[in-house]
This record gives C-alpha cells, structure tokens and sequence, in this order.
C-alpha cells in the first residue's frame, strides 16, 4: 500500500512534530513517522526527562502555529542568568555575575519546559491537524529517492511518497544514513547527567551556571513540584566521574550534587531518575540530498550549555517554512533544498564552533584557562555595552 503527501518527517521529537504542525498548518499534506509511543508522563518508561530553556525565536515560532497558549502555563520565565566560575575542591564560588533580562527591557531570556510535556503537546496538536498523518509506533526504514519524489518505506511496510523527506530523527538519525551523508564528530569524553531535584532555596527564576573542571552544572529553574522549589539539572562530567555519579545511591548522589552545586540553593533532593548523555559535537556534511533535508540533532548536535541545541533546531524548521510558503511549488526540488543548505550552514557552522570553545574553556582545570574564565566574566559583565551584546546573542537571535 502506498499514500502520497507533500512531506515525510521521519522522527516525532520536538523539532520533527513542529515541522509536521508548521507544514501542515501551511496546507501541506504531511506524513510524520516514529517508533516510539507517544509520550506518556515524566515517570513513563523512556521518557525524556530533560528540559528546554526555549529562547525567543522558538516562542515565537510556537506562538505563530497556536501551540504556545496551552504550554504557557507550565513554562517558568529564566529572568536572571547568574554564572559562578568554581575553584577548589570541595568547589566553591571564586568569581560570580549576574545577567538580568531587565537589562536589556525583556521579561525573560527564555523559558524553560520539560521535554515530554512539551512533545506531548506537540503531539496532541500534530493529531488534531488537518492534512497530518501522525505514525507514532511506526518507524522509517528505508527510502529512494529519484528527481521528481522520494519513496519511503516504514518498519510495518507501508510506502510513502512524498516530494520531501525531512530528516528529524536524532543524532543517529536512519534517514541519514540512508541517503548517505557523512558526519563529522568531536568527542570530549564528558557525560551529561540529567535529571531534576528539589531544594530548600527558591530559585526566584534564576538559572544559575557553575563552571569548574569536569563541565558546567546548570541548575534551571521548574514549578514547584510536590509544594517544593524544583529545578532542572545538567551536570557535565568527564566520563569516569559520571560513571561513578550514576552508581551512587539516590542520597548519596543528591549529597555530591549539593556539594557540585556549592549548595547555592540549600540541599538538593534528587526528583527523578538520572539520565547520562555522551557530549559530542556533531556535524552533518551536507544538509541536503536528492528530496531530502536534515534539522536538528540529525543535521547538529551541540554539547548542552547555553540553551543552543533545540534552540538550533527551531531555526532550521523556521528556514523550511519560510521557504515553503515562499516557493511551495518547488518544495523539494533541488533548488529549493540549495536555499535551506545555505541559509542554515553558517550558523549551524557558527553556534558548533562557539560552543565547542565554550565548553572547552568551562571545563578546563588549566590555571591560565581558569584566570581567562574568571576574566572572561566580570569583563563581559562589568562592561556594560559587551554585557548587553552578549545578553543579545545569549537570548537566541
Ligand atoms: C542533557 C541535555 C540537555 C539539553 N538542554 C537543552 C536546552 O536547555 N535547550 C536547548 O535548546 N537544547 C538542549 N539540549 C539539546 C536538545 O535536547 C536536543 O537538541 C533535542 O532534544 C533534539 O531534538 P531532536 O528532535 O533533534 O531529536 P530527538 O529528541 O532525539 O528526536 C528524534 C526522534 O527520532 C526518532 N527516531 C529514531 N529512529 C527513528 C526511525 N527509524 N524512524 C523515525 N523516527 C526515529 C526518535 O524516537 C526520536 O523521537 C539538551 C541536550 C542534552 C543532552
């Protein structure tokens, strides 16, 4: 059996499920494909327990497809980003900043959202949109692709064909593979360790960001959970230490988060079960093939410090769209897919390389590093116009 539709996404993560619902809601049809269930709830098996500090560009994108209003409720506003640079061991804060949005007149750098929460409700509104095929249980398998369409098959063996494939399904990404475009990887042999607590100290809407040897520990503020102040967490590690971290018992863990922490917020209590993900810095070389485009994580993926890596992804769904309703008749032609390559390769080019150096000179234990670090922040704090500058690029533009 075989069906038609304008575009095939393989992958229902965030950034595959917005494309299904912007492409849609632009009166395309669309046939969105994944293996996995749909998303349950935090404790469901598989669940993905990380979080999105959302940026501007990606509210906005929310906001222009409807899907905004009905996560509002449970986003929390980061107002203030306040970085410590850590020494010592047990660390403790040696040079601290903060970065308030009231600075530059904005009400928030971002706003942060649980993943699944937010795949839910991308979910629920992929299902409910007309010209959608939403195939969750229901994975890609293999596709070719000729000059006028792509023809993909799935796992249960229905075909598909389509005058564009997007490639959304994650750093593995299948599609990927198939049409054969290398990757280029940068390992730093740190983990990142997932996971949510609660503590004593509200957090007042503040993320707060402690560098010290090993990688960032990001504390990002979420509603109370059980009537007690929660954050989300992502400590990076070199991999035997998160090894370690990932063995110890829930208590003990809580304690060495609290320590990592310097306790800024009280006692941690660890909320949720732990996730460790491998920090890479990937590239795809190429993001296009013959009727078929790569975004987010297939396309990039970016170690997780400063909210870049959906925020990325966001863009590249925001450049199909544009180009979508700019050239609809083209959708998929080899023209059209030159334009989404070049007007995306800079700045995934850009962000891969900042945040490269970025996490390189967070997690350095290099006493010049660790001077330039704590340098590096009263001067882009303390000077106001180069604060302003940084605070600009930081809320995702
Ligand atoms: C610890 C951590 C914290 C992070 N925090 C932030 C943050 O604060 N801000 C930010 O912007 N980014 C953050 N990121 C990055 C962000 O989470 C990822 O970029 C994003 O989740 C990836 O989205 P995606 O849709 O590309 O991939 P995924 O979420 O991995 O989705 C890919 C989908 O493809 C599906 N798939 C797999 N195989 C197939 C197949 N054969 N057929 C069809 N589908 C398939 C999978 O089931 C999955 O649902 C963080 C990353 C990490 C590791």
């Amino acid at each position: 059996m075989s069906a038609n539709t304008d575009i095939f996404i393989s992958g229902g993560g965030i950034a595959g499920l917005t494309a299904a619902l912007a492409m849609s809601r632009l009166g395309l049809s669309v046939t969105i494909a994944d293996p996995t269930p749909p998303p349950a709830g935090a404790e469901a098996d598989g669940s993905d327990l990380r979080s999105t500090a959302f940026l501007q560009p990606a509210l906005q994108l929310f906001q222009e497809f409807g899907i905004w209003d009905a996560l509002a409720r449970y986003a929390t506003p980061l107002e203030t980003l306040a970085v410590i640079d850590c020494t010592g061991d047990p660390p403790h804060p040696k040079t601290e900043r903060a970065f308030k949005s009231s600075d530059l007149g904005e009400a928030a750098f971002g706003w942060n959202l649980p993943n699944w929460l937010t795949r839910k409700f991308l979910t629920e509104a992929v299902a409910d949109a007309p010209g959608a095929d939403l195939r969750l249980g229901t994975g890609f398998r293999s596709i070719l692709t000729r000059e006028r369409e792509a023809i993909v098959t799935l796992d249960d063996g229905t075909k598909v064909r389509a005058r564009l494939a997007i490639g959304a399904d994650g750093r593995d990404s299948p599609l990927r593979e198939a049409v054969g475009i290398p990757t280029e990887t940068t390992r730093y042999g740190q983990k990142a360790l997932a996971f949510t607590v609660k503590h004593d100290v509200p957090h007042g809407n503040v993320s707060t960001e402690l560098y010290l040897s090993g990688g960032a520990f990001t504390l990002v503020p979420l509603p109370d959970h059980n009537g007690r102040p929660a954050s989300a967490v992502v400590w990076m590690n070199d991999g035997p230490e998160a090894a370690r971290l990932m063995a110890l018992d829930d208590q003990a863990f809580s304690e060495a988060a609290t320590m990592r922490s310097c306790a800024v917020l009280g006692q941690l209590t660890l909320a949720s079960p732990r996730r460790a993900w491998p920090v890479v810095t990937r590239r795809a070389t190429k993001l296009v093939a013959e009727r078929t485009a790569l975004v987010a994580e297939a396309a990039h993926v970016l170690p997780p410090i400063g909210a870049q890596g959906l925020n990325t992804s966001l863009h590249d769904v925001r450049a199909l769209i544009e180009l979508a309703k700019e050239m609809p008749d083209d959708i998929g032609q080899r023209a059209w897919l030159d334009r989404y390559a070049k007007s995306r390769e800079r700045d995934i080019h850009t962000r891969a390389r900042v945040i490269d150096l970025y996490n390189r000179v967070c997690r350095s234990d290099a006493p010049p590093v660790q001077a330039l670090r704590s340098l590096g922040l009263t001067l882009v704090h303390d000077v106001a116009p180069l604060r302003k500058g940084v605070m600009r690029a930081g809320l995702g533009s």
